[in-house]
């Protein structure tokens, strides 16, 4: 049996054997879900080192893995393959997408400073924490990489970006993003790429997060979140999830890991049938515009066309049906496609971002009413196609 660390292995072998490297010797070929919430100390003193090591960032496993906020094997084996994927040293796993952006925000502010530059568009929770200074931190939104050099000042801790972002699919330049953001580490939201199509860490970015709520777990049944970096990052990040108690919880690690296995193919069949929606969308009467990174138009730079940065364009499209009452009647007329906010599960959800994910954003950055978001599952694409052409219709 090969095992994950072998450099030499790809994306969709490391997809199906990282983070299982000792089943063979445990005599299981899945993988165990460890639920202990504590565990048996050898001694006073060999348990005050443990807890030492697992509240200071560390891997206390060797001794106890002593508390399951502190340290968990199962949480460990997702963390281990993720790294694998996005090409870390290391990730770390949460509790769910805000409370990964929620750590690194923290550690951000500890390493380096209070202030924080955003890139929008971003995903509505995450733009709302930052637009609120919750968590004491200062930010600077900008809407274009040009802007974002002149931002960053001394006491920068973090520079912060999404592409292609929530919910208009607009795409960022990461290598631009990386050299305009200077010492500022830039921290990217890879949700809606996930690791198969695009590696921030391979453009200089220093961290990758994900909920993995969404193509992580891809089946709409588990919350969780993740963020790959390298180890000094992690060392700073885990003492925060221990503190805060955010660690993710075994059975969502479980079932993340899990889907890591079938990522590559679901990404890849997703984006095929998205590809064709699209098309049908950008040709569709009552449909105004259309944003998806596989048509010509929404991908200037050629970061998924000439494969500068994506290795395809995913599954999620935007359009626009001009109006509220518009994106209303095709959010409450499709039958297919289910109204729900989310994304990256295996059936199709579609959702208006101005009244529920984006709802909290500042007026001057909301997407407009007609916007419509459409997270495109694994249905046969002309069942998909048929269910739009429908509601779109019958929107007037
Ligand atoms: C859903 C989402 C988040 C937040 O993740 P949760 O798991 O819901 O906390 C962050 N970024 C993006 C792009 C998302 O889609």
């Amino acid at each position: 049996m090969t095992t994950s660390n072998d450099a030499r292995l790809r994306l969709d072998s490391l997809a199906v054997h990282a983070g299982r490297e000792d089943l063979q010797s445990l005599g299981v070929h899945a993988t165990p879900i460890d639920l202990s919430s504590t565990s048996p100390l050898p001694g006073v003193d060999a348990g005050g080192e443990a807890y030492e090591i697992g509240a200071t960032g560390g891997d206390p496993s060797g001794i106890s893995a002593v508390y399951q906020r502190l340290w968990n094997p199962t949480v460990a084996r997702f963390e281990r393959a993720f790294a694998a994927l996005e090409g870390a040293d290391a990730a770390v796993a949460f509790a769910s997408g805000m409370a990964t952006t929620t750590a690194v925000l923290t550690a951000a502010k500890q390493r380096r400073g209070s202030h924080v530059v955003a890139l929008r568009p971003l995903y509505g929770g995450t733009d709302h924490l930052l637009a609120t200074g919750l968590l004491g931190t200062e930010t600077t939104f900008v809407d274009a990489v040009e802007h974002v050099a002149a931002a960053v000042r001394p006491d920068t801790g973090l520079v912060v970006a999404e592409t292609p972002a929530n919910p208009t699919l607009e795409l960022v330049d990461l290598a631009a993003l990386v050299a305009a953001a200077g010492a500022a580490p830039v921290l990217i939201d890879n949700t809606f790429a996930t690791p198969v199509l695009q590696r921030p860490l391979e453009h200089g970015a220093a961290l990758s997060l994900h909920s993995a709520t969404k193509y992580i777990g891809g089946h709409g049944d588990v919350m969780g979140g993740i963020v790959a970096c390298d180890d000094e990052w992690a060392h700073a990040l885990r003492p925060i999830r221990a503190i805060t108690g955010a660690i993710a919880h075994p059975f969502s690690a479980y079932l993340c890991h899990r889907g890591l296995q079938t990522l590559p193919l679901r990404v890849r069949a997703q984006q095929a049938g998205a590809q064709r929606v699209a098309e049908a969308l950008a040709a569709m009467p009552g449909v105004r515009a259309v944003r998806f990174p596989g048509l010509e138009g929404s991908d200037p730079h050629g970061l998924v066309g000439a494969g500068r940065q994506m290795a395809g364009p995913g599954s999620m499209i935007a359009i626009d049906v001009g109006s509220h009452a518009r994106a209303a009647a095709v959010a409450e007329g499709v039958r297919l496609f289910t109204h729900a906010v989310s994304l990256g599960s295996v059936d199709s959800l579609i959702q208006q971002p101005a009244s529920l994910t984006h709802r909290p954003v500042a007026a001057e950055a909301k997407p407009d009413a007609g916007v419509l978001r459409l997270s495109i599952g694994l249905e046969d694409p002309a069942d998909l196609i048929d269910d739009l052409e429908r509601a779109v219709a019958a929107a007037g």
